[in-house]
């Protein structure tokens, strides 16, 4: 097929999980669709904190949303990365994560997926905390992470187009008559005219981002619970640039202030060093403070298929009458919250499966 005959496909985000999207579907389908990626921010804008995923751990490591659709995404997705460890984009990760309780870890859904799973002695853990694990997992740098997806689907031909669209209908019209569009806006959606999304929140994450060789294992200190005001603590190693740790954290739901807090960085800083005394010796460099916005939405994502037809018109934003009349595939795909990239391949998957199964109806 050229492309007169290719399904138009419009994916409306270029965060990890748009450009997820686009890589499985033309993994999948070379040659059956033309896409277009079209997106305020884009995967080389990794200072911008009008999107979520430069801002990422990237670690995979369960952290919530216990249901059957997540454990399916986070499964596939483990999998993937694991594979993806010889190119280098992926770290295989040490493990350690402490809980206020040491009951039914040994039934952690996951125990069988990652590798080296076991549940900590008593022995093995620290004041402060009840019980834990250690397995091995994986992490990314989302500095090298996107810019990988970039290029890839650039060499696919996939286009990459810079805009800000107002509207759903907006952006059905961009994929027009009996084409798809793919909404996946992160945080966009809450503003996004036609979908207003009001269950869309951001749960705000402060880190610091350090260079410390020593440190070669995530450790996450006690995760089921973070304390009243948000603090989180956890160390990351990521795969590059080598040595580099991502420091947290916080994890404030509703909180969309993206300057960084020093009295926050000081505490982080104190908390991981109380657990890894390295981070407070002249060995460690401190290269930077980050803050970013995790894309939450009450009643976890939202993947699913919405029909429009187009022109559609909200009182709040008409688009022109000029535009084609016709029918739009809309497929969701939004609100990963703290999980986008350990969502990231099994959603794209997902969202493949839902255009493979209603294209007929197109
Ligand atoms: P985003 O990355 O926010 O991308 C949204 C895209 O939509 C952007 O391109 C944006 O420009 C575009 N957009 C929005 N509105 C419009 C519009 N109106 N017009 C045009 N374009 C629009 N996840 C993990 O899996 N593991 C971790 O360890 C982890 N750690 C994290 C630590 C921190 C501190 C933070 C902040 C997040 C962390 N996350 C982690 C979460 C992860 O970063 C997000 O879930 C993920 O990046 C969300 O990706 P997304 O593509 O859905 O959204």
């Amino acid at each position: 097929a050229d492309s007169t005959t290719k399904t138009e496909v419009v994916i409306l985000g270029a965060g990890v999980i748009g450009l997820s999207i686009a890589h499985v579907l033309t993994t999948k389908f070379p040659n059956a669709y033309n896409v277009r990626i079209v997106a305020r921010d884009m995967p080389g804008d990794l200072s911008s904190q009008a999107f979520a995923s430069p801002w990422a751990g990237a670690n995979w490591s369960p952290i919530g949303g216990f249901d059957e659709r997540t454990h399916k995404r986070e499964t596939a997705t483990f999998n993937k990365l694991w594979d993806m460890i010889p190119t280098g984009l992926v770290l295989s990760l040490p493990s350690r994560i402490y809980y206020h309780t040491a009951d039914g870890l040994d039934q952690l859904w996951y125990k069988d997926l990652v590798r080296d799973f076991r549940v900590m002695d008593a022995s093995e853990v620290p004041a402060g905390a009840k019980g834990g694990v250690r397995f091995t997992t994986v992490s990314v740098s989302p500095e090298a992470y996107l810019p990988w997806l970039h290029s890839e689907l650039s060499a696919r031909g996939v286009q990459f187009v810079r805009r800000r669209v107002h509207s759903l209908g907006e952006a059905a019209a961009l994929a027009g008559p009996r084409g798809i569009l793919v909404n996946a806006t992160g945080l966009g959606a809450r503003s996004l005219v036609g979908v207003e999304d009001a269950a869309v929140f951001p749960i705000r994450g402060q880190t610091v981002i350090v260079h410390a060789p020593a440190i070669t294992e995530f450790v996450s200190f006690p995760l089921d619970s973070p304390s009243p005001n948000g603090e989180a603590t956890h160390m990351i190693p990521r795969p590059s640039p080598a040595g580099n740790v991502l420091l947290g954290g916080t994890f404030q739901p509703g909180n969309w202030d993206t300057s960084m807090d020093a009295a926050t960085a000081r505490g982080i800083l104190a908390r991981c060093a109380a657990l890894a005394p390295v981070l407070a010796s002249k060995e460690t460099q401190v290269l930077g403070h980050n803050v970013g916005l995790r894309p939450a939405r009450k009643g976890g994502p939202r993947v699913e298929v919405e029909w429009v037809d187009t022109p559609l018109q909200s009182e709040l934003l008409p688009v022109p009458e000029s535009s084609a009349a016709g029918r739009v595939m809309v497929v969701h795909a939004y609100g990963f919250g703290p999980a986008g990239y350990q969502n990231s391949w099994g959603a794209a998957e997902e969202v493949t499966d839902l255009i493979q199964a209603n294209i007929n109806a197109l």
